[in-house]
Order: C-alpha cells, then sequence, then structure tokens
C-alpha cells in the first residue's frame, strides 16, 4: 500500500464517523471542528421564564425549577478568572428570575469581567424585580433584549398576549436610564422569525426597527441581531406540529453558506449549564449534548489548555448557524 493510500484510507474512516454537518466543514481547512479560544463565557442561570415562548429552544417556563446555585457560581467566577475571560455572557430562561443574580453580577463586575445579561425585558416588570433596571445601570451590564419584531402581533403571537406592551414599557424604562444612548450601557435587540423561515438581512431589518420603534414609541436602542430559529425544544415541537419539520431541515441544509464557517460562536465560547456542565453552546445545552472528545465536561474540572481547542459537538441543528448570513448569539455571521 503506498502512503498516499494509507492517508486516504485514514481520512475515509474518519469521514465515516463523522455527521452530515461535519462532512460538511471538515475539509474547510485544519481547524475546520476546533474551537479557538475562550474570549465569552456563556452562563445559563436557570430554565425558568416569567414566559413561555412558543419557539423557545431551552423550554423555559414559570414551572421550571432549575435554577444555578452559588456554589456553581463560586466555581464560575474561579474559571472565569483562570482564563481571564473578557466577556461574561448571562441567559436562562430569565436570568434576572435566580436569587443569586444581583450577588453573581456584582462579584463578576468587582473581578473586571465585561457581563452581559439576555433579558426578555417583561421580566423587568414582574414583583421582586424592584430596582433592578438601575442596578444594571450601575454596574453597567450591557442587555441584550427580545424583541421578535416592532409588529405587536407578531409579538403575541410568538410570546403571548400583553408581552409586546410589556416590553416596550421596560425599553421606556431602560432608555430613561440612558440605555441605548450612552456607549456604556448598549441595548440591543434580537429579532427572530416568526416561522420557518430565515431571517431577513440584518442592516436593512435594523432600520425598519428604528424606524418603526421611534415613531411609534420614541424609543431607542443600539444595535439589532437577528437569530435563526434553531430546529430544537418548543420551536421543533411546532414544526413538528404543523408537519414542518423535514421543511425547515432542508432549507437550512440548503442554505449552507461556507462564509459563516469560521465565525461559528462555539469557536470563541465556552457554555455553562445552571447544574455547572460544559456545553460547545446553549443549543448544545438543549439537547443535553456537553463538551466531549476528551475535554472536561464540568466547571469544577475547568481547564483553559484543554478547553481551548477542544473538538465541538456537532449535529444537524448546526445547520442553523450556517444557514444564509448566519446565525450566533452575536447575530448574522456574514
Ligand atoms: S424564549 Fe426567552 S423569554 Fe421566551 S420562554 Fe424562552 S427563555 Fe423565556
Ligand atoms: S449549534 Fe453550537 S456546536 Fe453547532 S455550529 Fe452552532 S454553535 Fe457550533
Amino acid at each position: 500500500m503506498t502512503g498516499l493510500n494509507a492517508i486516504w484510507i485514514v481520512e475515509r474512516r474518519q469521514e465515516v464517523g463523522m455527521n452530515d454537518f461535519e462532512r460538511e466543514i471538515a475539509g474547510m481547512g485544519a481547524d475546520g471542528l476546533y474551537s479557538r479560544k475562550i474570549d465569552t463565557l456563556q452562563v445559563n442561570l436557570g430554565l425558568r421564564c416569567n414566559q413561555q415562548c412558543n419557539h423557545c429552544h431551552i423550554e423555559a417556563s414559570p414551572q421550571r425549577e432549575e435554577m444555578m446555585e452559588w456554589p456553581t457560581m463560586r466555581l464560575v467566577l474561579e474559571a472565569a478568572k483562570k482564563v481571564d475571560v473578557p466577556f461574561v455572557d448571562l441567559t436562562g430562561g430569565a436570568p434576572e428570575i435566580n436569587p443569586y443574580f444581583r450577588r453573581f453580577v456584582a462579584a463578576l463586575r468587582q473581578e473586571g469581567h465585561t457581563v452581559q445579561v439576555r433579558t426578555n425585558l417583561t421580566v423587568l416588570l414582574e414583583p421582586g424585580m424592584e430596582g433592578m433596571p438601575e442596578f444594571l445601570m450601575k454596574h453597567q451590564v450591557r442587555l441584550v433584549a427580545s424583541m421578535p419584531c416592532y409588529l405587536e402581533e407578531n409579538v403575541r403571537a410568538q410570546r403571548g398576549a400583553g408581552t409586546y406592551e410589556k416590553s416596550i414599557a421596560a425599553i421606556k424604562i431602560l432608555n430613561e436610564l440612558r440605555y441605548g444612548s450612552d456607549s456604556e450601557l448598549p441595548l440591543t435587540l434580537v429579532y427572530n422569525p416568526g416561522g420557518p423561515f430565515l431571517p431577513p438581512p440584518q442592516s436593512a431589518l435594523e432600520q425598519d426597527y428604528r424606524r418603526e420603534l421611534g415613531q411609534r414609541f420614541g424609543i431607542i436602542f443600539s444595535r439589532l441581531l437577528t437569530l435563526t430559529n434553531m430546529p430544537l425544544g418548543r420551536f421543533r415541537n411546532e414544526l413538528n406540529r404543523q408537519e414542518q419539520q423535514e421543511n425547515y431541515m432542508r432549507l437550512l441544509r440548503n442554505s449552507f453558506n461556507p462564509k459563516t464557517v469560521s465565525g461559528l460562536m462555539c469557536r470563541n465560547q465556552l457554555s455553562v449549564g445552571w447544574d455547572g456542565t460544559l456545553y460547545d453552546c446553549d443549543f448544545n445545552l438543549a439537547l443535553g449534548l456537553p463538551v466531549n472528545h476528551g475535554a472536561p465536561d464540568h466547571i469544577r474540572n475547568f481547564n483553559p489548555e484543554d478547553l481551548r481547542l477542544r473538538r465541538f459537538v456537532t449535529g444537524d441543528h448546526c445547520f442553523g448557524c450556517t444557514a444564509g448570513s448566519g446565525s450566533s448569539c452575536g447575530g448574522a455571521l456574514v
């Protein structure tokens, strides 16, 4: 057997063990399936939420009881220090509901980390949240807020009756605190499609949001991110109910854009679940797929050297990140 034949056989064996997504990107350079660094630690503080949106990939709701405890938060603080991570992104559920939320944010800020919170806006009006907007402002927490459309009927269809009005009211409170106008207090809004289709171009939609929300309510924001709905959780249930699962997966696969691959968020971030389990991203968390390929899969065993260049865990859902303009927690990729 020649050397070239041997290499070909090894490569074929590796390919056979790959899923469709891995086969699609494996040939795009040696680091195709590997992360590069950890510059964002995304921390899921729990699955409880005051809302129960029909597109929620994590299936959060007021009935969920999973919540990150303080000892796990302490391990996250230690890990963030160890890797000197510049950016900590708090998500949920509604992260503000976690009873240790304020203590955790204050500790992260004290350690010098930039903190971002993914808020659903309406939670800021719930009982027990008194003073929360002022707390966020005082600690210069950056906000990323779900606002799936500038039209009331589309928000109501995804998030339930009354959510649009409450979201507008919350943005007004934040605007009064200079969120959206002060560069130290960014307020980023997030759009996601109201059904099984890809988002429109991010920059054009941002102009529409600015015009419509400005004219109707006089509210302002820093920027708009567009996200693709992942075929997971309640959105997947909805696809199944409408018998659209196959069509949607076909759309995602057929829309594969190789230019998105270098920007996949699993290349530079690590996700910590409410119980301390480590994931390549929030979507793998929703699927219960921890980091693998030999990397430590719990925050108590956090080791930057073993995690920084890990091979990430993929599946068909990953085509949601590479379709069209791409999608990530930071919006479109190209
Ligand atoms: S999508 Fe966000 S706001 Fe809606 S239920 Fe899920 S976590 Fe809560
Ligand atoms: S779903 Fe997660 S692991 Fe898959 S490509 Fe997207 S960020 Fe990476």
